[in-house]
């Protein structure tokens, strides 16, 4: 019997797992400058987590989310997106009552139902970033400058930051009228989804990815146009530190998030090396979502990257990674235990030691040295096992230096602290 991965899913293998590392580390580095501490959060979660807060009309909750009932009856969710579970977890662990701003980053898989195609996946991986508790636009542009960091620092260009406001609860309802408004004698040429969700929720047509449906929104009335007072100042103060921050944007006031719980500020930066689908991360304030979850009325704002998303267009600037520090070659069996010995002693001193475990000949044994890219070989015979002089040679210049079989010369030597 043959077993492969289920369709929409990935392994992922060395050596593109380096490429994984390399970002991760790097947005680590970042979010440890911006005060971001790491949670770590179930996979799974309540199915209601999810139907509350993204919104029973949205994509995700109608077509794509991996729900299932468990063995005790209950349903539940592999998640779709990290905002939600992590407001159920800020909520249920009182988080609220540490200093705002409280700010915090996950990595981790999120899965969606969708169909595959190039850099989509059905588990896919998510660098996301939650700043809960400040209401003040200075926390959006610091945000949406933390992202720029974070992706610049990985090698992305050619990036393009897109902003908008979608405004808020006191300015919503004139919008969506506004935009019933002017759907209402054109809803026929909509899909039935789109014409399920007019009465109920008529934004949720605004991004339907059906061709006809693009086609027949054009000319939609734009939500900027509806702000409130206090949206209209917020999403004005934003663009004002954007700027003092040297944070380069767009505004793009047809940019619509697939979520509900998204108010005034939503962003989304792209990639025009990634074609269609040219999203490689996006985000928002959610400034109700936290009483919704039954908290005390508190303000949040977060993003996440898609990680499949930009691995490939980093993938090729980044060198091959470096081989280990020594290889030890024995010959014959006595030899074989001395290296031995010395790999465990050389490895609890910290140092990539590998040995050839089978006894092959040393010409193949040379052959792996470079396939590996070892930085150092020693081949131990007989005859350095009788004197306890070895040369250890250096793969990359040529060079061979004498030592004695003794750890802590090996080290200086290959520390190059001789
Ligand atoms: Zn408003
Ligand atoms: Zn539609």
């Amino acid at each position: 019997m043959k077993y492969k991965t289920l369709k929409g899913l990935q392994d992922i293998l060395p050596p593109d797992i380096s490429v994984w590392q390399h970002i991760e580390a790097g947005a680590r580095d970042i979010f440890k400058n911006y005060g971001f501490q790491e949670i770590r959060l179930p996979v799974m979660e309540s199915t209601d987590v999810f139907i509350r807060s993204i919104g029973e009309t949205s994509d995700i909750v109608e077509k794509e989310m991996y729900t299932f009932q468990d063995k005790g009856g209950r349903s539940v969710t592999l998640r779709p997106e990290g905002t939600a579970p992590f407001v159920r977890a800020y909520v249920e662990h009182h988080l609220y009552n540490n200093p705002a701003p409280q700010k915090y980053y996950y990595m981790g898989p999120m899965f969606r139902y969708e169909r595959p195609q190039a850099f989509r996946y059905r588990q896919f991986y998510q660098i996301g970033a939650e700043a809960m508790g400040i209401d003040d636009p200075k926390l959006d542009a610091e945000i949406i400058s933390m992202l720029a960091l974070i992706l610049g620092s990985i090698g992305l260009v050619g990036l393009n930051f897109e902003i908008t406001s979608i405004g808020c609860k006191n300015c919503r309802p004139g919008y969506r009228s506004a935009l019933k408004k002017f759907l209402n004698d054109k809803i026929d040429k909509f899909c039935k989804d789109c014409q399920r969700r007019f009465d109920i929720n008529p934004l949720r047509i605004l991004d339907c990815k059906v061709p006809s449906c693009i086609e027949s929104r054009q000319g939609s009335p734009p939500v900027l146009d509806f702000l409130c007072t206090e949206c209209e100042g917020h999403f004005k103060s934003l663009k004002k530190y954007l700027d003092i921050l040297s944070v380069s944007y767009t505004i793009n006031p047809n940019l619509v998030r697939g979520l509900d719980y998204y108010t005034k500020t939503a962003f989304e930066v792209s990639s025009e090396s990634l074609g269609s689908q040219k999203a490689v991360a996006a985000g928002g304030r959610y400034d109700s979502m936290v009483d919704e979850f039954g908290g005390p009325s508190t303000p949040g704002i977060g993003f996440a990257i898609g990680m499949e998303r930009i691995i490939p267009l980093i993938k090729d600037s980044l060198s091959e990674p470096a081989g280990p520090d020594l290889l030890f070659c024995p010959l014959g069996d006595e030899a074989a235990v001395k290296a031995f010995l010395l790999t465990g002693q050389l490895r609890a001193e910290g140092l990539w030691v590998e040995m050839n475990l089978e006894s092959t000949s040393l010409r193949s044994q040379m052959r792996k040295a470079n396939r590996i890219g070892a930085k150092n070989v020693i081949v131990l015979g007989e005859d350095e096992l009788k004197t306890g002089e070895i040369s250890i040679k250096d793969m990359v210049s040529g060079e061979q230096n004498k030592s004695l079989l003794e750890v802590n010369q090996l080290i200086k030597i290959i520390r190059k602290e001789t």
